[in-house]
Formats: C-alpha cells, sequence, structure tokens
C-alpha cells in the first residue's frame, strides 16, 4: 500500500508524504497542502469507535498507512485527544453545544497543537538539527502551540502576535513559556505577523541557520486531527436521532470550519455547516454576493477571529472548484460586535450559559437560524471558555466567571517578550540574535 500524499492547492510543486508536507508547513510554491485524495468512511465504518482516540484513529489511518507516522498514529492521539471534549446538552432541546475548550489553553487549537507536536517529536531522526516552529496567531494559536510545546525542549518556538489586539490574559498566555518558547509582539495586525512567518519561511538569510517549520492553521497536521471531533459528535448525533447533524462555526482564517467540511466531504453524517464571522466581511460577503475580495483586518470582540484574508480558503476553493461557487450545504453570515454583546447576554439569560465572544458568533446565527429554520437542531461549536474573556463577557452576564485550574495556573507565571516592527528584517534579527527580552 503506497501511503496517500498531499499536493499544493496551486498545483506547481511535487506532491509530497505526510512527514513532508508537516515539516514544510507551505509547499514550496505558496500554496496549501491538501491530500490527494480523501477515504470515503461513514457511520458503519465507525460503528465500533467509543472515545475520540479510538475515532481519532480509524479516521485518521488512511492519511497515516504506509508512511512514516503509521505506527505512532495511536499514541499521537492519545495525547492529543487527552481532554474531554463533550457534546453538551442545553435547557434548549434543539441545541447542543461542541465544547472544544477543556484543554490546557481553553480554546479548541489545543487539539491540532498538540496533535501537529506529536507528529513532529515522532518525526524526529537522532542527527536532525533542532527545529523552530514559526507560528503567528491573533489570540489562541500562539498559547496552544506553546503549551503542545512546552514538554518538548529540542524544539524552539518563535510566536508573533499583533500589539494591541489581544485580550491580557491571551497575552499572557502567549508570553509564560520556558527559554525555548520566545513571544514577539508585533507593532502592526495579525496580518502583518502572517506575511512576514510567510516572508520568513523563503528568507535565506533565515533558513540558511534555521530549520523551520510551521505552526499555522495552515499546517496539515492541524487541521487533520480537527476533523476528529466533528466526526464524533456528527456520529454521537446520529446514533441518537438518525440524522445528519447541522454545524454553526465561529470563523476567522477557516481552519476549524474546513475541517468540519472534510469530514462531510469523507461521509460523516454532516448536514449543513454554517459559519460564522464577526465584523470582517470578507467570507459573508463571499456568500451573499459570490465576491471573494480579502480586505483590511476589521479590529473586534472576537478577536482571535479578525482575519481580512483567510488563508485557508485556498483549501476550500480547492475542494469546490465549480468558478468558486459556494456549495448549498455551506453558509456564511457575519456578526457585529453589538449582535456578539447582546447574544452573550441571550445565552445567559435563555440557557444559562456563559459564552466567550468568539461563540457568541455562533449563537447569534442560531438566533436567526430560530426564525428563518424552525425545526432543525443546531450543533453550536465552542471555541474559547469564557474566562479567556472576562474583562467582555463578566459585565455582561454580571457573574464573574471561574476560571478552568490550568488555565489559573498559567496566570500566575511571570511573563516576557520581545517588541518587534512589522517587518521581516527587524524580525530575523530578533529571531536570530537572542535581541533584548522585556520583562514585566
Ligand atoms: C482561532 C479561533 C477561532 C477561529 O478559528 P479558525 O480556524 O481560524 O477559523 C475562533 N474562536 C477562537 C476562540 C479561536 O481561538
Amino acid at each position: 500500500m503506497s501511503a496517500l500524499r498531499f499536493h499544493s492547492t496551486r498545483r506547481n510543486s511535487e506532491p509530497v508524504g505526510l512527514v513532508e508536507a508537516i515539516a514544510d508547513g507551505l509547499a514550496p510554491d505558496g500554496g496549501l497542502y491538501v491530500p490527494e485524495s480523501f477515504p470515503t468512511l461513514g457511520p458503519a465504518d465507525l460503528k465500533n469507535c467509543q472515545t475520540m482516540p479510538d475515532v481519532g484513529v480509524r479516521l485518521l489511518h488512511p492519511f497515516f498507512e504506509g508512511g512514516e507516522l503509521e505506527g505512532a498514529l495511536r499514541s499521537i492521539c492519545e495525547h492529543a485527544f487527552g481532554f474531554h471534549i463533550p457534546l453538551a446538552p442545553t435547557a434548549d432541546p434543539q441545541v447542543r453545544i461542541l465544547e472544544l475548550f477543556h484543554g490546557p489553553t481553553a480554546a479548541f487549537k489545543d487539539v491540532g497543537a498538540r496533535f501537529l507536536a506529536g507528529c513532529l517529536e515522532y518525526s524526529k531522526k537522532p542527527d536532525d538539527a533542532p527545529l523552530t516552529v514559526l507560528v503567528a496567531t491573533s489570540g489562541d494559536t500562539g498559547a496552544a502551540v506553546a503549551g503542545a510545546f512546552e514538554h518538548y525542549p529540542s524544539t524552539n518556538v518563535a510566536i508573533l502576535y499583533p500589539a494591541g489586539m489581544i485580550s491580557a490574559r491571551q497575552q499572557h498566555q502567549l508570553c509564560c513559556w520556558p527559554e525555548h518558547i520566545r513571544s514577539f509582539k508585533v507593532a502592526g495586525t495579525f496580518d502583518d505577523c502572517q506575511r512576514i512567518v510567510k516572508q520568513t519561511f523563503v528568507d535565506e538569510q533565515t533558513t540558511s541557520k534555521l530549520r523551520l517549520t510551521s505552526a499555522n492553521s495552515i499546517s496539515i497536521a492541524r487541521l487533520l486531527p480537527q476533523m476528529v471531533y466533528y466526526a464524533a459528535s456528527s456520529l454521537e448525533y446520529w446514533r441518537e436521532t438518525g440524522r445528519d447533524a447541522h454545524f454553526i462555526i465561529p470563523a476567522g482564517n477557516l481552519g476549524n470550519s474546513l475541517a468540519c467540511i472534510w469530514a462531510r466531504h469523507i461521509g460523516l453524517p454532516i448536514g449543513h455547516v454554517a459559519l460564522a464571522t464577526n465584523a470582517n466581511p470578507v467570507l459573508s460577503r463571499y456568500f451573499d454576493a459570490g465576491v471573494w475580495e480579502p480586505g483590511e483586518t476589521i479590529p473586534t470582540l472576537a478577536s482571535a477571529m479578525d482575519v481580512g484574508n483567510p488563508s485557508n480558503v485556498e483549501r476550500l476553493f480547492d475542494l469546490f472548484p465549480a468558478a468558486h461557487e459556494p456549495e448549498s450545504r455551506l453558509s456564511a453570515r457575519a456578526v457585529s460586535d453589538e449582535q456578539i454583546r447582546d447574544s452573550i447576554v441571550d445565552a445567559w439569560r435563555r440557557l444559562r450559559i456563559a459564552i466567550c465572544p468568539h461563540t457568541a458568533t455562533a449563537w447569534q446565527l442560531r438566533r436567526w437560524m430560530e426564525d428563518e429554520q424552525p425545526g432543525r437542531d443546531w450543533i453550536v461549536v465552542a471555541t474559547a471558555h469564557p474566562a479567556k474573556f472576562e474583562r467582555i463577557v463578566e459585565p455582561l452576564v454580571e457573574q464573574s466567571i471561574e476560571v478552568p485550574p490550568a488555565l489559573a495556573e498559567l496566570l500566575e507565571r511571570p511573563v516576557e517578550w520581545q517588541e518587534i516592527a512589522p517587518t521581516l528584517a527587524d524580525f530575523r534579527t530578533a529571531l536570530l540574535g537572542r535581541g533584548t527580552r522585556k520583562n514585566r
């Protein structure tokens, strides 16, 4: 059995195996890696899978089969899915919440980051030079990646985050790690951070000195495991009701929602996938008017979704190439900051559930659907714990929100970071030299 390969969305570079696709991050032609083919797996194929790691091994095996990491797949899954991901009922029988925030940094990105860290660790060769993981973050990615690599000191991590666009607790979580994990506060936007990362990968002055890899949501090793919680929760719903599960997913760079669309493509019992965005209009405009017009990033209350040019869209267009027609079981709508606030209050009043501002975009869509498609059940995807955004959520629900223990431990650590201008040159100097570190 020859192993499944991954090709670039731009088709201008050679297809590669999984380990190489993970190590590259971005394909050499600047495109994103996608599987050359998808397996077909439905409920019958997964009928003996009861736990999340079981579903993970069964679902991801076709992508690992015949490759270097095949033997490590079970261990990687057991580690990545080592925390609870419940499909929680609510006071409304038509709504369940997929709680993706019980990991170490209290956001869904913990799953992909831990899976990626496991893949990199198991694909190491004894005489490999140390690896440096580059990650641009608009909030939660950096923390999740740092947390995933905390106990792998032979791998260095460099995190770039936009100054002033993330919450104080988010910043704390980006900057509270051991020496091998460094944080760079960029005087710019998330798109600047992403651009610098992309430029660094093709910057010879850097690549001649460091062995680099990516940990952004463009990494195939983050996307693949995200399919697993959609598979497991849709199966759970299907076993109970005999129906397809419809999901509402907060979307920014489109990594989390693309995984759901891939899971459906493979054959899992998933119906409609509704993307909830914040005021950044690129996706909703595309679904309304069919025009793809990436723009400047608009800062919003749901800051981890502040993306003006979602890179994973290349993978979406790759899956649905017909003149980039949005397909009928997919939709997107934008939610304003005012509607986010209003939805946080509404979820608290109706369900007694405190939700984070990102999850609130999804809750707003569900409120619209309630009028437009009465009778349909929805799974609302909760992407972060509300305690990460307490300054927004607490005044609205008029309650203090208990911080989960793992997060509380991080918030007690000291922090440090380096400030840089939004340029490749500044980042390169800081990354290659030790630079000055700022303490607080
Ligand atoms: C990253 C993030 C999102 C957006 O996910 P994408 O994969 O970028 O679409 C939504 N909510 C939270 C809390 C996040 O951290």
